[in-house]
Parts: C-alpha cells; sequence; structure tokens
C-alpha cells in the first residue's frame, strides 16, 4: 500500500481534484476492508480539509461470496430498503462519494451466472434513482484504486511482488510520480479539455470506427451532444472529476443511429466474471446479434437486462499513447483499462453529455438520441490499428484516429 508523502498526496489528489470535497460537507467512502488503512488516511486528510462527517461502508468479497453461494436467489434480490434509502440519502444531505475500486475480478467465478445477475439487476433496479442522480451529477463523485491482494496476482501472475507491482503501477497512472501531482493533474485535465472543445465545435453527426479485428462501426451522436472529459461540473455548480485515472473524452450515442460490427479489443471483468473476445452487432441502433468466445451468459445477461440494453450510452476516445495504454498492462478492471482503450457502454447515457441535459427529463433525452437503462457497462473496442473517422451533417469526413492515435 501507498505510505507516507505518496499516502498523503494519494488522498489530498482524490478529495481535492477527485470529489472536490468543501469544507463542512459530508463524505462517503466505500472501501474493500482489506484496505482498510486507505479508508482510515482518506477520512484523516477529509476532516483537514474540514469535511463535517466521514462515513464508511466496507466491501467484503469474501462475505458476499458465501452470501451468492448459500442464500437463496429470491432473498438475494430482495434489496434492503435501509440501503436504498441510504443511497439517496447521500443526495439529499449534500455528501460526497469516493468509491475504492479494487475487485478481484473472478472473485465469483464459481457462482451461477443466472444468480448473481439476478442480484446485480435487482440492485441496479433497486438503486436507479440513485444511479440516476450520480449520472447527471447530482452528487460528487469519484472511483478510484488500490491494490488488493487477489486482484494483483491476475494482473501480475508471474511476480514475486504482485502487489507492490501493481501498487506502482497505479502510482504512475495517478502521476504520484511527478514532483507536484496536483499540478499535474490540472495539466492534464486542461490537454483533455482541448480536445473536447475540438469535438464539440466539429459537431459530428457520426464517428466511423475501423479496425482489421473487422470492426466497422457508425456511431450516430445525440442530437447536441457535448464532449466531455476529465473535469464536470456538478448541479451545485462545483467541478469534480469522476474518474481517476482518466483519459477519456467521451459524448452520448443516437440510440436509433448504431450500424454495423463492434469487436472487443480488450477482456470485460463484470461483477466477477470474465467476458472475452466478443462481438456486437447493430441495426437501427439496437443489438440483433452478438457472440463471445469467453462469458456469453454474462453477456447475454447484460444485454437482455432492460430494453436500454440493447443500445449504447457512451462513446470515449482515447489514444493508444495515453501512459495507461503504454504501459501495456492489462488491468482487469475497468477503470483502468476503459482509459487505454477507446470504448463504449452497453446501456444509460450521461444525461449531461447533451445541452442542459441534467435539466431534461428522460422523455426530452430520449428523442435526442440519449439512452436509458438501469444498466451502464462499458467496454474497450481501440486497437492499435483503429480509425476513426467523424461525419459531419453535411456528409464531410474528417479522420479524427488513425492507427490507434489521435491526429487532430
Ligand atoms: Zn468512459
Ligand atoms: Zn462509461
Amino acid at each position: 500500500m501507498f505510505s507516507g508523502k505518496e499516502l498523503k498526496d494519494y488522498t489530498k489528489l482524490v478529495l481535492s481534484i477527485g470529489v472536490n470535497l468543501q469544507k463542512g460537507q459530508g463524505l462517503e467512502i466505500a472501501c474493500p476492508v482489506e484496505r482498510r488503512e486507505l479508508a482510515h488516511a482518506l477520512t484523516q486528510t477529509a476532516y483537514e480539509m474540514g469535511a463535517k462527517i466521514v462515513r464508511v461502508r466496507w466491501d467484503d468479497e469474501v462475505i458476499d461470496k458465501l452470501n451468492f453461494e448459500n442464500a437463496q436467489t429470491d432473498v438475494l434480490t430482495k434489496i434492503p430498503k435501509w440501503l436504498v434509502e441510504s443511497k439517496e440519502e447521500l443526495v439529499k444531505e449534500g455528501f460526497c462519494y469516493v468509491a475504492i475500486a479494487a475487485d478481484n475480478p473472478q472473485a465469483f467465478k464459481s457462482v451461477p451466472t443466472k444468480k448473481l445477475s439476478s442480484y446485480y439487476q435487482a440492485k441496479s433496479k433497486a438503486l436507479k434513482k440513485f444511479s440516476d442522480q450520480v449520472m447527471s451529477n447530482g452528487i460528487r463523485w469519484c472511483v478510484v484504486s488500490v491494490p488488493t491482494k487477489e486482484w494483483a496476482k491476475q494482473v501480475f501472475p508471474k511476480s514475486r511482488a504482485p502487489e507492490k507491482d501493481l501498487l506502482n503501477a497505479i502510482a504512475k497512472t495517478m502521476r504520484l510520480d511527478h514532483a507536484d501531482p496536483l499540478l499535474a493533474w490540472k495539466e492534464h485535465i486542461n490537454l483533455l479539455d482541448k480536445r473536447a472543445e475540438y469535438l464539440n465545435q466539429m459537431n459530428f453527426e457520426y464517428l466511423h470506427f475501423k479496425n482489421s479485428k473487422g470492426t466497422d462501426l457508425k456511431v450516430g451522436l445525440a442530437i447536441d451532444h457535448l464532449w466531455l472529459s476529465a473535469k464536470e461540473k456538478a448541479k451545485d455548480g462545483i467541478e469534480f472529476v469522476a474518474n481517476m485515472p482518466t483519459e477519456e473524452v467521451f459524448t452520448a450515442p443516437h440510440r436509433l443511429k448504431i450500424d454495423g460490427v463492434v469487436h472487443s479489443a480488450l477482456p470485460l471483468c463484470e461483477n466477477g466474471q470474465i467476458i472475452d473476445n466478443f462481438t456486437l452487432q447493430f441495426k437501427k441502433g439496437k443489438i440483433v446479434s452478438f457472440s463471445a468466445e469467453k462469458g456469453y451468459d454474462v453477456l447475454k445477461n447484460i444485454i437482455e437486462t432492460d430494453k436500454g440494453t440493447l443500445s449504447l450510452g457512451e462513446v470515449a476516445l482515447i489514444g493508444k499513447n495515453s501512459p495507461i495504454s503504454k504501459s501495456g498492462i492489462l488491468f482487469y478492471n475497468t477503470l483502468f483499462d476503459e482509459n487505454a482503450s477507446c470504448h463504449l457502454a452497453i446501456g444509460k447515457s450521461y444525461p449531461t453529455t447533451v445541452k442542459n441535459g441534467d435539466k431534461l427529463s428522460t422523455a426530452e433525452l430520449k428523442r435526442k438520441g440519449v439512452n436509458d437503462s438501469v444498466e451502464h457497462v462499458d467496454f474497450m473496442i481501440g486497437t492499435p490499428d483503429l480509425s476513426v473517422t467523424g461525419i459531419s451533417y453535411d456528409g464531410k469526413e474528417t479522420v479524427i484516429f488513425k492507427d490507434g492515435e489521435w491526429i487532430i
């Protein structure tokens, strides 16, 4: 685990750049029990910054696995009211929220996929109001990560010190190796902002993705779409960064204007199970067929969750020279892997990715092509030979990505 100055820098980054904790504000942290020292350090720094109260929700995969193996599905899928209420209360009470994503990618490998997805679908449905609020920036939130034992072993299976190796890799992605990490983050955010600005000026109608894997996909963009990057504005007007690290600029696809085939570029870990080498075929915005070499049932359950999981909710661009991509490490963790590769997301769009989207109703958003669902599952499509062409409303084509990298 981080210690000394590195740990202090890390907690400051998460709380100042990430959730941008304000004096007198409450903070909730979701943290794996295995990394309790991180929750302690975050709590300490939060109080130094003037937090009103810090609450921690402990995640424990061992207990979760025992529950999945032993409890009946009808019991598992009864999501307790207190859980739903406690989440919705965070928004009401103006808390900010830090989630530490450090799951063992195969934690629930032995649990029947059907049982697992029944639970996660029930949970997503019960927490829909909260996740809608999160996705429209009704709360300032940030997802970050630190190594855990089982996860590290899978990222560095041959290493004698996998946790240390993963820690070093994460430190780099968090720019902790810079003399002034805070300044390094500010510069990085400005660069991403410029790319988003360019894409907003271009106002493309479509993006066309192509590579040698067989991806040939035209993704229409929502009407009045906005490209966003690291820095976002919450409903209270205060800026925050929702993912650390982040390398992407992203927007909302048009849910009725997606056609062609897309091949996954990296494995996807979803709720403790892995999906790999998969293909989705789209027609008029809907998935009409799909295949997967590994984890077909996991993918099937995601796609069949609700009407919205038949379409896409996000398109994001990341160059192959991003530091995470250049590290060549497959993290088996979407927080990192999605920042190494252009990606799409099955399911809900961020309402903030269209102009004034946080003030529009679901029906109004739908008319602009913005997708709604209880799910939002990112998957990676960027390969070193990926090309992306922007197509304007007048049919003019502009190549924006060549051989997996920005050319603008
Ligand atoms: Zn994304
Ligand atoms: Zn996403």
